[in-house]
């Protein structure tokens, strides 16, 4: 039977790209966004994805996505969370907000959606967790204490979550980009974005594709024996061990 997949903050940037990449390799593709009705409503029309809009910090408002989704599509069995944002400032000037957000957005959204298709993938035997963290989560990355925290917390979760879903035909796997053409980069000053550039080994930015078709093969029946794992998407910039 054909799989459907939720791919969080689908609907633009790399989510995007993976909502599109999904859908070409055959699968029921639900797109959810926060906020740009705009964006979605373009995304709905050039790709035929349906979108749903829900604050993946809610955990309320995710049960109800949720719920509309498997009554559109079926159940969920694949979840991206790759929905994201970055308040960045160097921690003296750091708000309780912005901490709060990136915290809320990033890290908490993966238990609000996780949490609510997890039993669902249990009892049926079979489910993809993938969860989209970062090179900065790795690394860490000045002005980033709360985006940092929040994706080196996805890479904990992910490990923990592996145990808990391995005997159970659910794996959960982490992709950390490193920096990928989208307006979240394209937000970075030129002088700033010149200078990390020029500290990728291959020397340009990463395409959503490409992770992308990380994702894809994260989720097909040929990686069920990968779990629990990080894979480093970033031309070579940070060499995890
Ligand atoms: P974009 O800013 O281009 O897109 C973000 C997406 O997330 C949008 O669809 C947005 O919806 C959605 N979103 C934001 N807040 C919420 C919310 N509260 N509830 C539901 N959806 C929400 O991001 P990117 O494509 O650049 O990044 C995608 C992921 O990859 C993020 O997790 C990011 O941290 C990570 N990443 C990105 C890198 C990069 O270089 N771009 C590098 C490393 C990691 P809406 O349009 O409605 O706002």
């Amino acid at each position: 039977m054909t799989k459907t997949v939720l791919v969080t903050g689908g609907t633009r940037g790399i989510g995007r790209a993976i909502s599109e990449t999904m859908k070409a390799k055959g699968y029921k593709v639900a797109a959810n966004y926060g906020g740009n009705d705009e964006v979605a409503k373009l995304c709905e029309k050039e790709t035929g994805i349906r979108c749903y809009k829900f604050d993946v910090a809610d955990y309320e408002a995710v049960g109800k996505g949720i719920a509309a989704i498997e009554a559109d599509l079926g159940p969920i069995d694949i979840v991206i969370n790759n929905a994201g944002v970055t308040r960045d400032a160097p921690f003296h000037k750091m708000t309780l907000d912005q901490w709060q957000q990136v915290i809320n957005i990033d890290l908490t959204s993966a238990f609000n959606v996780t949490r609510q298709v997890w039993d669902g993938m249990r009892e049926r035997g079979f489910g993809r967790v993938i969860n989209i963290s970062s090179i900065n989560g790795q690394k860490g990355q000045f002005g980033q204490a709360n985006y940092s925290a929040a994706k080196a917390g996805l890479i904990g979760f992910t490990k923990a979550l592996a145990q808990e879903g391995a005997k159970k035909g659910v794996t959960v796997n982490v992709v950390c980009p490193g920096y990928i053409d989208t307006e979240m980069v394209q937000a970075v000053p030129e002088k700033v974005l010149e200078s990390i550039i020029a500290s990728i080994p291959v020397g340009r930015l990463g395409k959503a594709e490409e992770i992308a078709s990380m994702c894809a093969y994260l989720a097909s029946e040929e990686a069920a024996f990968i779990t629990g794992a990080t894979m480093t998407v970033n031309g070579a910039q940070y060499i995890a061990g």
